[in-house]
């Protein structure tokens, strides 16, 4: 765990400066100066006094990663960084464009302990957890790099956030915080594939941040195989708790459904997937496999239109989505594997 500020959100930030014998007001300028105006030293704080800016860099570096590669697509306008971490771990995220708008998808943990058959972070195991400043900087970063006002952050990239729970929570705290990075609370959203203890946690947080769940299977067995965290996590309750979100917070919530030839794409997939969920105010997502090997394909579209048209009539609202950057191997994982195995 390296020692920064850069992990402290608003009030811990005012107990800090207390702490070493400043003024709360300090502390609310430095998080002025790193999230409102993004600087990443203290020489570029112009009001600190010399004397406030060698306490901070005694107590630890303001700049957490460093910029490894920057990559634009031609085909959607997405842009896909890889940073590394002063520990040399990498991590991957990725701004997507929608429009005039900008999302950014970030990292959570440096791999991740969930074991996903069909998703290339799985496959690395969990190598760390990320600091709430490792998480904050991918935004902080990935802004000053584009230019781009980011004004919708997914956390979809590598990890699962609820297995980060306290440091995902503080990190999107800080990015909310009309002094920090003032991203409206609705347009944060947190994705997990479903640590039931944790989506219940999350009902209650005071905040309006959204939830989505990746489902990918409607059928137990099914799930199970895909995502061991089935195993501990059963469908059954994953559902339980999503409903209990739903009427706890009066939100609807997003399920996401990687579509895998011949393995989720059928028929009675698609009448699992009305069964389970026609009584959960939600969305669906159905997002075409994205080949990170040969195990797994993408249907083809005809396949994939088929599905979609048993989906319609439901009660819940259906999308097909692509995942974005697919042009620059940016969807979950890929670009670490890319760099790492170069
Ligand atoms: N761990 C969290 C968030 C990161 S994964 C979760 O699983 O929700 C983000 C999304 O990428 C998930 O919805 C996941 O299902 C999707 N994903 C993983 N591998 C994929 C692939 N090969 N093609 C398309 N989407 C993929
Ligand atoms: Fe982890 Fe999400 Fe990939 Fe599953 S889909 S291995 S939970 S990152």
């Amino acid at each position: 765990m390296i020692n920064t500020i850069k992990n402290l959100d608003y009030e811990e930030m005012q107990e800090w400066a207390v702490a070493k014998g400043l003024k709360p007001f300090v502390g609310r300028q430095l998080f002025e100066w790193i999230y409102q105006k993004g600087v990443h030293s203290t020489g570029e704080m112009h009001n600190i006094s010399n004397n406030v800016k060698d306490i901070v860099d005694i107590d630890g570096p303001l700049d957490l990663l460093d910029l490894e590669t920057h990559e634009m697509s031609n085909d959607d306008g997405s842009e896909k960084f890889l940073f590394r971490c002063k520990d040399g771990n990498a991590i991957e995220t990725v701004l997507l464009r929608s429009g005039n708008h900008y999302t950014l998808c970030v990292s959570s943990e440096i791999g991740c302990a969930m074991g996903c058959t069909f998703c290339k972070t799985g496959e690395m195991g969990l190598k760390r957890k990320l600091q709430s400043g490792e998480i904050v900087e991918q935004v902080l970063l990935a802004r000053r790099i584009s230019d781009k006002k980011i004004s919708n952050i997914v956390f979809m990239g590598m990890g699962e956030p609820f297995n980060n729970y306290d440091e995902v929570i503080k990190a999107a705290i800080i990015m909310n915080h009309e002094k920090g990075l003032n991203i409206g609370a609705r347009h944060i959203t947190i994705s997990t594939s479903g640590l039931v203890p944790y989506i219940r946690e999350f009902a209650h947080l005071p905040f309006q941040f959204k939830l989505a769940i990746s489902l990918n299977s409607a059928n137990n067995t099914k799930r199970s195989e895909l995502m061991p965290i089935n195993r501990k996590y059963p469908l059954d309750d994953l559902l339980s708790a999503a409903k209990y979100y739903t009427i706890v917070t009066n939100k609807l919530l997003t399920f996401e459904y990687v579509l895998l030839k011949g393995i989720n794409d059928t028929a009675k997939d698609a009448h699992e997937l009305i069964e389970k969920l026609s009584s959960i105010p939600s969305k669906l997502n159905v997002i075409p496999n994205n080949e990170v090997d040969d195990r797994f394909q993408r249907p083809g579209e005809k396949d994939i239109h088929r599905f979609l048209t048993q989906l319609e009539n439901v009660p819940f609202a259906v999308t097909l989505r692509y995942s974005g950057g697919r042009g620059i191997h940016a969807a979950c994982g890929q670009l670490y594997h890319e760099v790492m195995n170069s």
